[in-house]
């Protein structure tokens, strides 16, 4: 039986013979249903017309993306670390160029994603590399479509990984009981650190400041308390740089600092 795969945010479902009702990420406010209404495919339609590209960022983590794009332009960062290397986040498209581009590059120890939009395919990544474990926040469980062994849900607010790395609590996108997590690397951009912040913590394309929404393709601000947690969350971390899944990097940056009163924004990371 097929898993299929929502075509709008890319998440693959457990197998069954017919598509599924309806897809729960899309249905959420964050999200939306495409203009065509609710549409799936399989991993082996979409490898029929797509291929994934490998970026290397220098200096930084390996960059896998899919093309032509697909759902909402997931990309994952591979981490590589003495430790073994860490898949941050996922995307909907896994095919033999990327296992072996990852294979290359010392294998895949663990996977970590900030939040639900980027589960996609995350246990075909898993079993690709013998179903290493899947690093989730506890608070989005409820969020996960296809439930598997390799899931380990966290809990608290920090969850040491292997390689130095810190999974990082922020909420916000996803708030309140939907956490989610940013990757504190101390060992990027030689020793002075990286923060991963997915769509949690956005590099704007000015690359000086970080930006918050609760929604972005519905364009939804995040309030202003939300964006003070964040700050508070990623402040005991020292990070000369931060990066987003656009491959937009905030650099050099060390200190966090919270939007001021009333804004609906806020920076933190800013430029020295
Ligand atoms: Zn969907």
């Amino acid at each position: 039986m097929p898993h299929y795969l929502c075509a709008t945010c890319g998440t693959q479902f457990p197998p069954s013979d017919q598509p599924p009702a309806a897809c729960p990420i899309c249905l959420d406010e964050r999200q939306y249903i495409g203009w065509k209404g609710q549409q799936w495919t399989t991993l082996d339609q979409l490898r029929a017309d797509h291929h994934t590209i490998i970026k290397e960022e220098e200096p930084g983590p390996t960059a896998i993306g899919a093309e032509p794009s697909f759902a909402i332009g997931q990309r994952a960062q591979l981490v590589q670390t003495p430790q073994g290397n860490v898949l941050w986040e996922s995307l909907s498209l896994i095919d033999d160029a990327a296992i072996d581009a990852i294979r290359a590059r010392g294998g895949l120890a663990a996977i970590a994603i900030s939040h639900p939009h980027y589960y996609s395919s995350m246990i075909e990544w898993s079993q690709a590399f013998g179903g290493v474990p899947i690093y989730l926040h506890e608070a989005e469980r409820g969020w996960v479509m296809r439930p598997d062994p390799a899931i380990v849900f966290w809990s608290g607010e920090t969850h040491p990984l292997l390689g130095g790395l810190t999974l990082i609590r922020c909420g916000g996108h996803f708030a309140g009981a939907q956490a989610a997590a940013g990757v504190h690397w101390p060992a990027g951009a030689e020793g002075c650190g990286v923060l991963l912040g997915g769509d949690i913590l956005y590099v704007v394309s000015d690359r000086r400041w970080l930006s918050f929404m609760y929604s972005y393709p519905n364009l939804i601000p995040l309030n202003a308390s939300a964006v003070r947690r964040i700050a508070a969350a990623v402040e005991p971390f020292a990070y000369d740089r931060a990066t987003a899944r656009s491959g937009a990097r905030l650099a050099p940056a060390r200190s966090a600092r919270a939007a001021p009163p009333g804004s609906q924004s806020g920076m933190i990371g800013r430029q020295r």
